[in-house]
């Protein structure tokens, strides 16, 4: 028999869970293993945690109605986007005491400011959406990564998300002007404003973004536009190395006039698996290469366009140099979406197959060259069976330097050396001045190696502003820190 103390907590929780319910109605909560399976599992299938319950608040209102009956009775919360974290930071954890905060239901654009260049969207809004509401009133909402139909603005600032545009545009983090949080004792803090000029003491939204919803609720947030872009042009070129792709790099950028929005690199084996997973794929150039680079140059301007030219002067000149080995330019819309097809597909070419493991890294651009080689040596000697599928922002100096198991194998021999793996590459990132974690977060996946890795003094730090702002610590518990 339980305990008289136990039976009264049980009692007290669930009176605090029929409260909850009532502040969001009906329609706002989901219970049950099953039905909350879409919200308690990550999208990698690494993580498989449990929930006393789902909640989809519709208002700002609501979340703060929510998270005060929290913050009374010390239930965690773990707040969620579009679950596409791929660092467990939105899955709960296995104990089942924590409730899933889902933005789902808070999609509404509060305000599209064309002449300030601004679009006010609440948290749940998913990016595509945003993205096509900006278009439609003749402006751009630069960010922009694989996940975006179903990734939400939210999740976005929470990781501070990169993406394929941030060369020329920044991260998240540059694209906020102003955000909506609700705290974790309930409060709504109203820092929705759409100033480029702001210098009124402490910048707090920056507080919340990249924080991993550990200390706030983002509910809404003020986003900035630009204009419009009036011409791209794609080319999907082979490079005979890393080096050569950063030369390229250097010298698109000067003789664009700054033009170059996306530089992605891939190795072979990412075309393989895409071609290989994704039917409707075609490779851009018939002879085979070891790597190659997706470079697009975009303008703005309204008048003629002389994009074209100017791309095909520059990898003409590359190619008499040496920097690139052929090249495909695309001639039509669809053309250049089937080069963003290989790109776009290669974390879900990855995960069809098999067993992965990702470093998500960066380090200074100038020495990208340098840590793919010498992190694919100690990579080798962990292992030499395993294939390296390392591709991404190479422009950003960002690279997901992933390992795949060997062909046919279950993966299990592969996934034990996990750690061993871990060391090395991010042993490399620092030793480079890099960073073990470029653009996904920390999560859950790689807390242990935040701790390993960051210095002291800024562990303090971070510490110290979970326990000011969140000192119950009910926001996502175990996360980051
Ligand atoms: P979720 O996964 O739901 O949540 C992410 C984190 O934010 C969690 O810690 C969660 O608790 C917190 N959170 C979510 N919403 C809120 C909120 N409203 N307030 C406070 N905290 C919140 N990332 C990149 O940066 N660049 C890429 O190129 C990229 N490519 C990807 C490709 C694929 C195929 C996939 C599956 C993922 C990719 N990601 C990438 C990772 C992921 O999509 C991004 O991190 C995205 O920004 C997460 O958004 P989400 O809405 O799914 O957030
Ligand atoms: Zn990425």
């Amino acid at each position: 028999m339980a305990a008289p103390a136990a039976v009264a907590e049980a009692r007290t929780r669930d009176a605090a869970l029929d409260r909850i319910k009532t502040v969001v109605g009906p329609k706002g909560w989901i219970e049950g293993a099953d039905a909350m399976r879409p919200y308690t599992e990550d999208w990698r299938g690494l993580y498989k945690g449990k929930a006393r319950l789902v909640v989809k608040p519709a208002t700002t209102e609501e979340v703060a109605g929510v998270v005060a009956i929290c913050h009374e009775f010390g239930i965690p919360i773990v707040p969620q986007g579009g679950n596409t974290s791929l660092c467990g930071g939105s899955t709960p954890e296995d104990d089942g005491t924590a409730i899933i905060l889902s933005l789902g239901r808070m999609h509404r654009v509060r305000n599209l400011d064309p002449a300030n260049y601004t679009i006010t969207v609440e948290a749940g809004c998913v990016l595509a959406d945003v993205q096509n509401r900006a278009a439609d009133a003749d402006r751009y909402f630069p960010l922009s990564l694989a996940a975006e139909g179903s990734c939400m603005i939210g999740g976005n600032l929470s990781t501070n998300a990169g993406g394929t545009n941030v060369l020329k545009y920044g991260n998240a983090r540059e694209l906020v002007l102003g955000l909506e949080v609700v705290l974790p004792d309930g409060r709504i803090w109203n820092g929705l404003r759409g100033l480029r000029k702001d210098n009124t003491g402490y910048d707090l939204k920056q507080l919340f973004l990249g924080a991993e919803g550990t200390l706030g609720i983002i509910t809404a947030a003020v986003l900035k536009l630009f204009p419009k872009p009036t011409d791209v042009r794609s080319a999907f070129c082979a490079v005979p190395d890393v080096a050569s792709a950063v030369t390229l790099l250097g010298r698109a950028r000067a003789e664009s006039g700054d033009a170059v929005e996306t530089f992605e690199f891939m190795p072979r084996l990412v075309v393989d698996l895409v071609l290989k997973h994704f039917p409707d794929t075609h490779d851009p150039i018939q002879t085979r290469y070891d790597q190659y680079v997706l470079l697009e140059l975009v303008s703005t301007s309204s008048g003629e366009s002389d994009l074209a030219a100017k791309l095909e002067s520059i990898l003409e000149s590359a190619f008499e140099d040496g920097l690139v080995l052929d090249a495909a330019i695309s001639q039509s819309e669809a053309q250049r979406q089937d080069f963003w097809k290989l790109r776009e597909n290669a974390s879900e070419a990855q995960k069809l197959e098999g067993a992965s493991i990702k470093h998500d890294v960066s380090v200074p651009v100038s020495r990208i060259a340098e840590f793919y080689a010498a992190a694919l040596k100690k990579v080798m000697a962990v292992d030499k069976t395993v294939r390296l599928v390392a591709f991404g922002h190479v422009g950003d100096g960002n690279l997901h330097y992933n390992l795949q198991a060997p062909e046919g194998s279950d993966g299990k021999a592969f996934l034990a050396q996990w750690e061993r793996f871990n060391r090395v590459v991010h042993d490399t990132v620092v030793e480079m001045g890099g960073s073990i974690s470029a653009e996904h977060g920390i999560g859950r996946l790689k807390r242990e190696e935040l701790a390993h890795y960051k210095d002291g003094v800024s562990l303090d730090l971070m510490r110290t502003v979970k326990a000011a702002i969140d000192p119950k610590g009910i926001l996502n518990p175990g996360k980051v820190l």
